[in-house]
């Protein structure tokens, strides 16, 4: 399999290529050429979950890894579970957030890190990414200690929670991190200029390990089938005619992993994009204009995208028929219903954060009776202690992945949006 650039659809890549790459010319997004499908799902979905990632991945990986490279990465970088927990009757959650940072977005960067560190050889690499929280934890962790590779990370100073800071800034080594004087939308700008300037990218080998790299996206895709998989398990086949994703979105890598997922042939009837206030895509939906307020501060602050990064491969998919146009909606959720969501998931027995709590909010708006909505959770309730907490009214404790940084130094840099300031930051220290 290959991959094209949606801008310029001549630069056609392998899959180590994009990976290695990130982005393409013009900042265009890689693309596979084509969707593979799978011939016979219910037996794909009766495999043991790595095994059946493997079989999900495979072809879009083959001219680079063989069966056996790829079973060995999957194995390393997946090696926490993707878990279905049910709320009602009609409503399941996706617990996506089991791994070492405790978000979802360590499937992706596990799997991005062990693929890199294989095809990056001995060439040094420099990782350069903008977080809006949870990216930062996951590539941070996901690439830490690897030789060869520096990584440098972006953040929004004051805009993320306390304890997601300590998760990416207190690790030192190849781990360099920048509190920048101003937005996440700032941060991922500043990136793009990097990627942008082809003596810099040269001469420090630049690479992205944001939700624009390609392998984070299939990773992704392997918990759709999981989810589906533990439903089937759990429910027998008349629960698959109709289930509905509700995906809490931000740079809409997730969403875009969900419609591979679809396109593939596994029987998800549609999507729920849900957002917080930051939410150009659904009054794109509504009124086919795009344009991108001022990013506003929320709760779900992960979510505190306002040009959603990988919008071009959604709207590719939906308009070039690789998924059915109409099978995304998307809802936007703003904070007091996000905390009376909260309230009313804890009574049902489950302690959420701001980020389910969206996305299950916009089930309650946009699933009808006859559907199965499961939301995805991104990220774990403690991550979002002090919001939790204060909303709920009831202390939640600490997993150990937590209170194991909360006493570390942040060892950031300051720095205004200033592209002159990070190219020398980036020259000086490679
Ligand atoms: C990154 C993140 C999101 C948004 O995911 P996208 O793939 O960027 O849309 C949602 N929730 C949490 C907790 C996140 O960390």
């Amino acid at each position: 399999m290959k991959f094209y650039n949606l801008k310029e659809n001549n630069e056609v890549v392998s899959f180590a290529g994009a990976v290695k790459q990130g982005l393409g010319r013009n900042q265009g997004l890689f693309f596979p050429e084509s969707v593979p499908a799978i011939a016979d799902i219910e037996a794909l979905l009766a495999l043991p979950s790595i095994e059946r990632s493997v079989k999900v991945l495979y072809p879009f990986v083959s001219d680079d890894l063989t069966e056996s490279e790829l079973l060995a990465i999957v194995t390393e970088a997946f090696n926490f579970p993707a878990q279905i927990q049910p709320i009602s009757e009609k409503r399941a959650i996706l617990e996506l957030f089991h791994g070492p940072t405790l978000a979802f977005k360590d499937f992706g960067a596990r799997f991005m890190a062990k693929c890199l560190q294989k095809f990056s050889k001995d060439k040094k690499i420099t990782i350069l990414t903008a977080t809006s929280g949870d990216t930062g934890a996951a590539v941070a962790h996901a690439f830490h200690g690897i030789a060869n590779i520096r990584v440098v990370i972006l953040y929004p100073k004051g805009k993320i929670s306390l304890l997601q800071e300590k998760m990416f800034t207190t690790l030192g080594g190849n781990i360099e991190t920048l509190a920048i004087d101003g937005s996440f939308d700032d941060c991922q700008a500043l990136v793009k200029q990097a990627f942008d300037d082809n003596e810099l990218k040269d001469e420090i080998g630049l690479n992205s390990a944001n939700s624009i790299n390609i392998s984070r996206l299939l990773a992704q895709i392997c918990y759709y089938f999981e989810a589906i998989a533990q439903l089937y398990r759990q429910k027998g086949d008349k629960a698959l005619d109709n289930i509905v994703f509700s995906v809490p979105s931000g740079n809409f890598g997730n969403l875009t992993a969900g419609l591979f997922a679809k396109a593939m042939g596994l029987p998800i009837k549609r999507f729920i994009a849900a957002t917080n206030a930051n939410d150009t895509v659904p009054r794109y939906l509504q009124t086919g204009e795009w344009s991108p307020n001022e990013t506003i501060a929320t709760m779900s602050n992960a979510m505190d995208v306002s040009n959603p990064n990988n919008w071009p491969r959604v709207e590719h998919m939906l308009k070039s028929g690789i998924v059915e146009e109409g099978c995304v909606s998307s809802v936007s959720i703003d904070e007091e219903q996000t905390q009376m969501t909260m309230i009313a998931l804890a009574k049902l027995g489950y302690i959420s954060e701001p980020h389910a709590a969206v996305a299950y909010k916009a089930l309650q708006y946009n699933a009808n009776d006859e559907e199965f909505g499961v939301f995805l959770g991104t990220a774990h309730p403690a991550k979002f202690k002090d919001v939790v907490e204060s909303t709920l009214g009831q202390p939640i404790g600490l997993p150990k992945e937590l209170a194991d940084c909360a006493s570390e130094t942040i060892l950031s840099k300051d720095m205004d949006v200033n592209f002159a300031d990070m190219r020398a930051y980036l020259l000086a220290g490679n």
